[in-house]
């Protein structure tokens, strides 16, 4: 029989939730509104403290599962693994939401794969048609959309495209009752039926941030005027702790690689900021980044279509205003 409830894995570390699992949990509750399915947290981590259990209860949560006691850091993803594998099998949750955290990413398919549960990767919507669940998600690097649903019987998984959903506000129904987590162990090594293992895991750059995966998007175009000026973005990308992207011209002239690529033919972003750079603005090139919260554009044409969709537009030329805006991050930064 399953259990209509939808668990959130939600990751918490240094003591403040991740920004991917608050997401996740949006998924979650809207559909705790939606379809009066039960949300439950799935806590990973140390265990959480009052003010982190009083702040989900304020979104709405009701019930917080907590999984604490990994042996040592190397080992930790493994013992989630198979502690999330053992609640799954206990509790059989009808749906379970992953944010676009590196972990989570990581778990999520390998738990539906030990689980033998469906399993949709980077969804952008999610409803209940019926009794099944049916998810929208980009494919053909964003050229398509893709809606897909699971078969009966209906459980499933699905982590979510980074930004796609928003942070939870204050849930508009009275506060809940105090939470009070319940609290699983890890299993240890020898409970686990385990046929492989983790050979080495590298740590990448941080430069190479994905910019699907980034707050703020440093996106430069034509306009930046050489590949030398295109190289100042990464400073300012690197000032700000956000990501580089690149029109399809940039990428096809060399300037920028194609993962960096930002459009119709390229990646779909959904940052809190956007800063577009000499780039024009194409129709192609705004089905990418369109859904930005905020967008910064710099152009030296007044007319160009990106001032349309702009929240601030600065007219002007990209890589004097961009050296510029280095140069005074890096004062603020120096006299703080
Ligand atoms: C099927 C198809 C798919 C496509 N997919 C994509 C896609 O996924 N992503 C994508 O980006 N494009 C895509 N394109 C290409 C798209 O149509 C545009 O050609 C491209 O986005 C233009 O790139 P751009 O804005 O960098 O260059 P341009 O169109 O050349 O614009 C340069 C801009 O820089 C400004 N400028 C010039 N000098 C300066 C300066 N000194 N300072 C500030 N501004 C300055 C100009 O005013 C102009 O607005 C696709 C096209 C097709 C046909």
């Amino acid at each position: 029989m399953e259990n209509p409830a939808c668990w959130v894995m939600t990751e918490c570390p240094q003591g403040k939730i991740l920004r991917e699992s608050l997401e996740a949990l949006s998924a979650g509750l809207a559909f705790q509104k939606q379809y009066r399915m039960e949300t439950v947290v799935l806590w990973t981590g140390a265990r959480p403290e009052d003010a982190q259990l009083d702040y989900l209860a304020s979104l709405g949560v009701r019930r917080v599962i907590c999984l604490e006691g990994a042996r040592g850091e190397g080992e930790k993803e493994e013992a989630l693994l198979f502690g999330l594998q053992g609640l799954y099998l206990r509790h059989k949750p009808q749906y379970m939401f992953f944010g676009a955290s590196p972990r989570s990413l990581s778990l999520a398919p390998m738990l539906a794969a030990l689980l033998e549960v469906g399993y949709v990767a980077k969804a952008t919507y999610l409803r209940r048609v019926g009794d099944t669940l049916s998810l929208t998600r980009p494919s053909m690097q964003g050229a398509l959309s893709e809606v897909l649903r699971f078969l009966p019987p209906t459980h499933g998984m699905a982590s979510l495209y980074p930004r796609a959903f928003d942070v939870p506000g204050p849930s508009e129904s009275l506060p809940g009752e105090k939470l009070i987590p319940e609290i699983y162990p890890l299993p240890q090594h020898e409970e686990r039926s385990q046929n492989w293992e983790v050979v080495e895991r590298t740590l990448e750059p941080a430069e190479a941030l994905d910019v699907e995966d980034a707050e703020v998007v440093v996106a430069g175009g034509k306009g930046m005027g050489s590949e030398a000026n295109f190289a100042l973005l990464q400073d300012l990308a690197s000032c700000l702790g956000g990501a580089v992207a690149a029109s399809r011209i940039v990428v096809d002239i060399g300037w920028a690689p194609k993962e960096r690529l930002v459009g119709q033919t390229g990646k779909k972003v959904f940052p809190e900021l956007y800063i577009a750079c000499g780039i024009s603005g194409a129709h192609q090139h705004r089905a990418g980044m369109k859904e930005a919260r905020h967008i910064l554009a710099i152009n030296t044409d007044p007319q160009a279509p990106i001032f349309q969709i702009a929240t601030w537009s600065i007219l002007g030329d990209a890589p004097q205003v961009v050296s510029q805006m280095i140069r005074q991050l890096r004062e603020l930064r120096e006299a703080n």
